[in-house]
């Protein structure tokens, strides 16, 4: 992989993590707000509640797999940074550059992520 490539990679990288610290701390608030919210909430609109807390879970587990997300950008910027970048963890070959392009931070070729999952 040329130094362009890697260069760009590291853009693509750093614009996704900007993209989803904004909205991970977005995400936050609403859930703190939803837990708020259900505290307020007096005993005759109890009947309400059950919807609420189920949008309450639902932003926790966005906010758990965009926790996720973010854990493979670092992770996937730290084998930029060793010179690892590109290279399926499982198999070792090169990933295709459009899965790279389309999945920067996947630690795996095709081949592989589909067996895995
Ligand atoms: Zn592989």
């Amino acid at each position: 992989m040329s130094k362009a490539d890697l260069e760009r990679y590291q853009a693509a990288l750093q614009q996704l993590r900007l993209r989803l610290t904004g909205d991970v701390t977005h995400l936050v608030d609403e859930a703190i707000r939803g837990q708020e919210n259900a505290k307020r909430t007096p005993a005759a609109d109890l009947a309400d509640q059950g919807s609420d807390s189920y949008e309450h879970e639902f932003t926790l587990s966005l906010l758990q797999n965009q926790e996720q997300t973010l854990e493979e950008i670092d992770e996937a910027l730290e084998r930029l940074r060793l010179g690892t970048f590109g290279r399926c963890e499982e198999c070792g070959t090169a990933i295709a550059r459009a899965r790279l392009q389309a999945l920067p931070y996947t630690r795996h070729c095709v081949h592989c992520a589909r067996k895995l999952q």
